[in-house]
């Protein structure tokens, strides 16, 4: 049943594919003379239907929000039958079966997303979670990056919700964690995501010069995976740099986890486009795009201090805590021994203007302290408290 998606055909050839489906819905061939066109114009070459691994993959109009479909299939059953030499024979009868199925396009996962209190997010039966099961090239990447989209929006858009020790807010902090089986995680998953993440940070740009509710902190993306992956602390990533930058080679330079832009395609490579930044503590990927009319919104120019929001290493994440994590398992099971790591899931008590989210575990490696200096070009400061952090994965 596999099979590439054909192109789809003129609209007129779709009419036309619509209609003989509808009155000739046998699809019998033995009809001779007209079974070549009908051939070249069914629904499916005319690319509204395509085959699947198993099931059907099809289109719909975006307005659409609940699909009725039939199901039909055989039961089949083995029985005896008398041959006319008096003998019997075994032989397969069908029974057909028809049952209707409401798929819900729109709001199986939209509603519980949206309301604090919705059944699916309490402890009771309708909380029960679901194995997804596509085949590939199903749509599976496509559904959760969409909701963790809407995930991001939603989250800055409700601000704060609950009250007292129950506030929650969503201006900041994780808002999706992926965990993923590490041998699983491939590069294009992650270029995937990330493409994801630049897309909802350009639009929240947009959106904030209009609207504050959306928040001054960029939509970030981490990987948070093993050491062999990635550096755990910023030492090791400034190293890996300043390596990759002496060498000329980015062979060492696990801090590079995207070889391409995820918003514009250009090239990168930890000797040229990676710099680090000492007094914040922080690794800066800058997209080479940086010139004329369509230059990039992660270029140095159009993002000073920032640059793609792609944080690979462990420590930023603590204390950045991108809105989408991606994560492995060894992490987690490094959760209930890194008192730093809670801070993932919005257990924060104070922020630091230069270096994020704060733990005294996480000061004590570094140097955050209760205020700073001017260095470089950042100015003396304070800390401050942090609004209560959301978490909602
Ligand atoms: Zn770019
Ligand atoms: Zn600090």
């Amino acid at each position: 049943m596999l099979g590439p998606r054909p192109p789809a055909t003129r609209s007129d050839e779709i009419a036309l594919a619509a209609a003989q489906s509808a009155d000739g819905e046998s699809g019998d061939e033995s009809q001779g003379d007209d079974s070549e066109p009908r051939d070249h114009l069914t629904p499916q070459a005319a690319g509204h239907i395509w085959a699947s691994s198993m099931g059907l993959s099809f289109t719909v109009p975006a307005s659409v929000g609940t699909l009725s479909v039939t199901a039909r299939w055989g039961r089949y059953t083995q029985s005896e039958e008398a041959t006319d030499q008096g003998t019997t024979r075994k032989v397969w009868s069908r029974e057909p079966v028809e049952h209707p199925v409401d798929i819900d396009v729109t709001s199986t996962a939209l509603a519980s997303l949206s309301t604090p209190g919705h059944p699916h997010r309490g402890t009771g039966r309708e909380a029960l979670v679901d194995l997804l099961f596509f085949p590939t090239g199903g749509g599976k990447t496509e559904a959760y990056l969409g909701l963790a989209a809407y995930t991001f929006a939603l989250r800055r858009l409700q601000g704060t919700i609950g009250s007292g020790t129950q506030a929650r807010s969503g201006e900041a902090g994780v808002g999706v964690l992926m965990r993923y089986t590490l041998r699983l995680l491939t590069a294009q998953q992650f270029q995937r995501a990330a493409a994801l993440v630049t897309a909802c940070e350009v639009l929240r740009r947009e959106e904030f010069a209009q609207d504050v509710r959306w928040g001054a902190t960029p939509f970030r993306i981490g990987l948070w995976v093993g050491t062999s992956v990635s550096p755990n602390w910023f030492d090791e990533a400034k190293e890996q740099i300043a390596g990759a930058r002496e060498s000329a080679s980015d062979k060492h330079a696990r801090v590079l986890q995207v070889l391409t832009c995820p918003w514009c395609g250009s090239g990168l490579t930890a000797r040229s486009h990676m710099e680090y930044d000492e007094a914040r503590r922080r690794v800066l990927l800058y997209c080479p795009r940086g010139e004329g009319t369509d230059r990039c919104p992660f270029s140095r120019r159009e993002s000073p201090g920032e640059g793609i929001p792609v944080l690979t290493v462990d420590e930023e994440i603590y204390r950045l805590a991108p809105s989408l994590l991606i994560a492995t398992v060894d992490k987690f099971a490094q959760l209930p021994w890194n008192g730093y790591a809670g801070l993932l899931f919005g257990r924060v008590t104070e922020i630091c203007p230069r270096h994020g989210y704060r733990h005294d575990d996480l000061d004590a490696k570094t140097g955050c302290g209760s205020r700073h200096h001017a260095k470089g070009t950042c100015p003396a400061s304070p800390r401050s408290p942090s609004p209560a952090s959301g978490r909602r994965t």
